[in-house]
């Protein structure tokens, strides 16, 4: 028998005109006996929308297929940048990702990270955290692997990428001791992510693929019933690590991508340029590729400025090739 329960939280949110406010994080918990818990999360950055439209699905259709074990659903972890669509806390201007820091948490962005850490870090065994690219990115769907500082290889890791379903994943190798692949080392947790989408815009194809990848996930985890695979796909692995994989302005201008998403370029190829229409006399300035590869990521917003990413490529690799990367 299935049993479901509300696990909502709140967090304190104070504003200069708002003194003991506080924004609730909804929190469903689905559980159908024994087996692994397993918490689906998106909307760490507000502005993600794929994830968040995906697990909110799921958040109604769960309860009538889940097996085995127990699934926490967090459709929008970061319920105040959800509702005002932004990535970063309005309330402190947050980054939610950056915000594991440990108690005593310093506002609302630390509060909903010290109730994760609280409450669901230690009560899961693995966890599927979406995100998107947000209004400034938009991203080949991929899966996502990020190894913390000098996190052990699991070897569940590329399973788990091919059972999300979608042919990219990519590799980040994180630092930050703040972020939540940060707090999930610390818990033990196993810890897929996804980048889909982006461009302060979703569609229901998006988001049905990421709740296909989600059920995939818990299919491979033994939470869902048996069912014939689905021939896995070729997963092709980028490292987004390598400072090469990154193209930043070095300087204003609006951004003429000359590429596509999922494009392969030539090493130094020309791949767009920043113009500067009330300028005319400025000269044109040429983009090149910093390496071959394919194109992950752009930005979709023209004006850019100094330091501002606006393309990611890397080389497609084996996703077999992952345990090098430890
Ligand atoms: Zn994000």
């Amino acid at each position: 028998m299935v049993r479901v329960s509300r696990e909502d939280f709140s967090v304190a949110a104070a504003t200069n005109v708002s003194a003991y406010r506080r924004i609730t994080v909804p929190v469903l918990r689905v559980e159908a006996g024994p087996g692994p818990a397993v918490a689906l999360i998106a909307g760490v950055h507000g502005d993600e929308w794929e994830g968040q439209a995906a697990i909110l699905d799921l958040w109604h259709e769960l309860p009538s297929i889940l097996t085995r074990g127990t699934v926490y659903l967090l459709p929008a972890v970061n319920a105040e940048a959800s509702l005002a669509g932004t990535r970063l806390s309005p309330a402190d201007g947050g980054n939610l990702n950056r915000a594991f820091l440990g108690a005593p948490a310093r506002g609302y962005t630390e509060g909903v990270a010290a109730a994760l850490e609280a409450r669901l870090l230690p009560r899961v065994q693995a966890m599927v955290d979406v995100h998107s690219g947000g209004a400034s990115l938009r991203y080949l769907p991929s899966s996502v692997i990020t190894r913390h500082g000098d996190d052990a290889y699991d070897a569940r890791l590329p399973a788990l990428a091919r059972a999300f379903g979608l042919p990219h994943c990519m590799f980040f190798r994180g630092g930050e001791p703040g972020s939540m692949p940060a707090a999930a080392s610390r818990h033990g947790v196993l810890r897929l992510s996804a980048e889909i989408g982006g461009g302060r815009e979703t569609s229901q194809s998006l988001a049905d693929r990421c709740r296909a990848g989600l059920l995939g996930c818990l299919g491979e985890l033994g939470l869902l019933p048996d069912r014939t695979p689905a021939p896995a796909p070729e997963v092709r692995l980028y490292d987004l690590d390598a400072a090469a994989a990154t193209l930043r302005a070095r300087e204003s201008g609006v951004f003429v991508p000359g590429v596509e998403l999922g494009q392969s370029v030539a090493a130094l190829q020309h791949i767009g340029r920043l113009i500067e229409p009330a300028r005319p006399d400025s000269p044109m300035r040429a983009l090149l590729s910093p390496q071959s590869g394919t194109v992950v990521c752009l930005r979709p917003i023209a004006r850019s400025d100094d330091g501002d990413c606006l393309l990611q490529v890397a080389p497609a690799l084996p996703l077999d090739s992952l345990v090098s990367k430890y």
